[in-house]
């Protein structure tokens, strides 16, 4: 099948491999590595268990290892291609992010081992934390939260310290509509009613509606700044001080740093506890549900409520430190997923200073891909953007295309495609981020691609409500996939 009306530069075409599982696959008899003869009596086994055979496969290692890689084939990753999936910084992870987690003084290190012993993990995470407060603007951070939702989580609970330390008790929390659906949820989780705020026609928070929400029984404020429309708040210091006001805190959702790194300075804009996902911002690897990491910042006076143990340095010794009495505790075993802190740690150390030109570039190529398709999709708050921008199938409903045509189509171009009907605020959301790791030739070619596809809804929309057609698999009922899910391959 050709692609038409575009330039089939990057296709999903080519070879799409079939494989059975493991256990079709197996023969008896088939190793990967020849174990010597058994030479100790058989101990008698409870209940008979020796003589029911496990129904383990049995395999060659070239028949494993060709299967992983066969299926590996099946996914679309950011080796593979561009992946501009808005608000998630799906963003090249740097080789040598791997090189430095695999060295044996990281990779070896026993978690268990003492503290005399691991001086170099110890003074690696301690230094981390140490640039995390200095990029973000931040005193204190911690390191233990295993995902962005899990640092919300942490911060919610911070809050909840926080006001029990002034002997109060607050009830809810205010979220903005643009919100990722973790806000709410973490708010929930930690006991606080979420109450939902509406953003302004311009898509950021208004001062006004925040005044009206906020009072002495609400416990803070979650703001994503820049918010998940790709918008900066420019309110966000009226906001605080509203907040602030009626002794409330603001918690930033910092999954969006990728845009502001080295130019906004969260401390200053008023943030008390901010998150950061390492896997978005700090190029470590995101998705297929691996270890991630939410780093959680916060001011000094948040500090005493951080997460324990904290890593502390005494006479350039690094050791683990309990003693916080008004912390909220552990939230994760040992010190966090610890080898996606030594790739985040590489990553600044190979930038260091360049950091700053990384959200530029972010926010530059956003800006271009919004510039060049917004004549031909419609954006539906037309102003400069950061990191992302977001359109919308207004103009393709006449032709009865929806989003979810044209994400589906983008797929045969050889794009992921981006995030779609989300921010929940703009009906049929397509969100693009493109992140500083793509070059203009492949801007260009993805910008093509989305030009040819909105001529495709005029010239052959037939063609749009089948896609994708040459894909490992069609259009899914996505309904019944995630209700009743048929792993077999
Ligand atoms: C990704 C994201 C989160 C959640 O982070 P996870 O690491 O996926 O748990 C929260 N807020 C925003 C704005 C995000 O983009």
């Amino acid at each position: 099948m050709t692609v038409r009306n575009g330039t089939p530069k990057t296709g999903t075409r080519g070879l799409i491999f079939n494989e059975p599982l493991l256990w079709e696959k197996g023969a008896a008899g088939r190793t990967g590595f020849p174990l010597p003869a058994d030479d100790v009596p058989q101990a008698p086994q409870p209940n008979g268990a020796a003589d029911k055979a496990l129904d383990f496969p049995e395999l060659s290692e070239v028949d494993v290892v060709r299967h992983y890689t066969r299926l590996s084939h099946w996914n679309f990753s950011v080796d593979s291609g561009m992946y501009p999936l808005g608000s998630c910084t799906m963003k090249y992870n740097p080789k040598t992010n791997e090189r430095q987690a695999s060295l044996p003084g990281f990779a070896q290190a026993h978690p268990l081992l003492p503290e005399a012993l691991s001086q170099g993990p110890l003074k690696m995470a301690y230094d981390l934390e140490r640039y995390l407060a200095h990029i973000t603007g931040m005193d204190a951070v911690s390191l233990q939260p295993a995902a962005g939702s899990q640092g919300e989580l942490t911060g919610m609970l911070l809050f909840a310290a926080y006001h029990k330390s002034k002997g109060e008790k607050r009830t809810k929390i205010l979220i903005p509509d643009t919100a990722h659906g973790t806000n709410p949820a973490s708010a929930a989780l930690s006991g606080f009613m979420a109450i939902p705020l509406k953003s302004n026609d311009d898509g950021i928070l208004e001062p006004s509606s925040v005044a009206e929400l906020m009072d002495e029984d609400t416990a803070g404020i979650m703001v994503t700044n820049p918010n998940t429309l790709g918008l900066f708040e420019k309110n966000i210091r009226e906001v605080v001080d509203i907040v602030h006001s009626k002794g409330g805190l603001v918690y930033g959702d910092g999954a969006n740093m990728n845009a502001i790194m080295g130019v906004v300075d969260m401390k200053e804009s008023g943030v008390d506890v901010l998150h950061l996902n390492l896997h978005k911002t700090f190029s470590t690897p995101h998705g297929g549900g691996g270890p991630g990491s939410g780093p959680v910042c916060v001011t000094r006076a948040m500090e005493p409520f951080l997460p324990v143990p904290r890593i502390v340095e005494k006479n350039g010794r690094y050791q683990f430190d309990d003693d916080y009495p008004l912390s909220v505790g552990r939230l994760h075993a040992f010190y966090g997923n610890f080898s996606i802190l030594v790739r985040a740690y590489s990553y600044i150390r190979s930038l260091g200073p360049e950091l700053k030109k990384v959200s530029q570039l972010a926010v530059l190529n956003a800006n271009y891909i919004k510039e060049k398709l917004k004549d031909t999709y419609h954006l539906p708050y037309d102003q400069p953007c950061m990191h992302e921008c977001v359109f919308t199938d207004k103009n393709l409903a006449p032709l009865k295309i929806s989003t979810l045509d044209v994400a589906k189509r983008l797929m045969e171009y050889g794009f992921h495609p981006p995030t779609v009907y989300f921010p929940l605020v703009v009906s049929g959301a397509i969100m693009v981020e493109p992140t500083e790791t793509e070059c203009k030739a492949d801007l260009d070619a993805f910008i093509d691609a989305m030009k040819a596809i909105a001529a495709e809804a005029e010239s052959d929309a037939q063609q749009l409500h089948e896609a994708p057609t040459i894909t490992k698999v069609r259009r899914l009922d996505e309904v019944t996939a995630a209700r009743k899910p048929i792993l077999k391959g």
